[in-house]
């Protein structure tokens, strides 16, 4: 468990392959990664089997229980994506959205500011509406969400404090999707990646994790980026050495007419995790 654990043993050869990996981010093109997989065929909202209802899914289902609720969500590793965040900002005041990298905080910039290239999200926004089933106009909840969304910060998960001094206070929930094993070059650093976002969780707090299981690369442009491939036993040892309570595991296979090039997944799993109060 937690304490048991040398969380600070990464060594020279762990930080040169964090380093490579941080160099192998730098061709990472926002555009290709939106086209790859939140376009047809991965976003296809007329069939709930389909990857990116079922993500959205499984995060309206956890906000639905109630339970997840606060002044600050920090949504880790967020690149250029908004749609981990719509069933979300009902529930807190305010939203972090952060990305090691500029390109994808620009993105995000440019979206909140309501620019006119901005990757069109309408279809998650209207999806997400129609299944929370509260009535909520599609614009309305466009409009909450760039209203919550107020700071977009860096961050580096590498780091033991990820966002140094840009954090004023631990927050009350994080979400984090498809991150720590796509930065992460093996399980030890996906380990300690954990760890580290941790610690941007006050305890007793709440953490919506989805992840890429049994990956070992995705593209995005010219950029092919290597993903520490992981398990569910992986996923759920992970957590449980940084001292979470598994609430719900789901996991989706990803079925052939879904493996299109873009990478390698197997499939993917969402938890609902919660830090233990000590
Ligand atoms: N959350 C988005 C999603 O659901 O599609 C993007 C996930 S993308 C596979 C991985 C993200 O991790 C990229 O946006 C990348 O810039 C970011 N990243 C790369 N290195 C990182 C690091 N050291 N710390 C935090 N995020 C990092």
């Amino acid at each position: 468990m937690g304490g048991a654990q040398d969380w600070n043993s990464s060594g020279a050869a762990g930080r040169d392959s964090i380093a490579a990996v941080g160099e192998s981010y730098q061709k990472f093109n926002p555009r290709a990664y939106l086209q790859n997989n939140y376009m047809p065929p991965r976003a296809n909202f007329s069939s709930e089997d389909c990857v990116v209802p079922w993500k959205l899914r499984c995060l309206a289902d956890a906000f639905a229980t109630g339970d997840i609720y606060g002044r600050t969500l920090i949504d880790v590793g967020s690149g250029p994506t908004i749609y981990q965040l719509l069933s979300a900002c009902d529930h807190f005041e305010e939203i972090i959205a952060t990305d090691y990298l500029e390109v994808n905080r620009e993105v995000l910039r440019r979206w909140v500011q309501d620019e006119p290239d901005s990757f069109d999200w309408s279809p998650y926004i209207k999806y997400v509406c129609r299944i929370e089933g509260k009535g909520e106009q599609w614009k309305e909840k466009e409009q909450k969400l760039r209203r919550k969304l107020r700071q977009i910060l860096s961050i580096d998960v590498h780091q033991p404090e990820p966002l140094g001094s840009q954090l004023r206070q631990p927050a009350d929930a994080l979400v984090s999707t498809f991150c720590l094993e796509a930065v992460s070059p093996d399980r030890p650093s996906f380990e300690r990646a954990l760890h580290n976002v941790t610690t941007l969780l006050q305890p007793g707090g709440h953490f919506l994790l989805i992840g890429a299981l049994q990956e070992t690369f995705y593209l995005a442009g010219e950029a092919k980026l290597s993903v520490v491939p992981v398990s569910e036993a992986d996923v759920r040892e992970a957590l449980s050495k940084s001292g979470y309570h598994i609430h719900d595991f789901r996991t989706y296979l990803m079925p052939p007419s879904l493996k299109i090039g873009v990478d390698d997944v197997s499939g993917v799993f969402f938890v609902h995790a919660q830090k233990a109060v000590v």
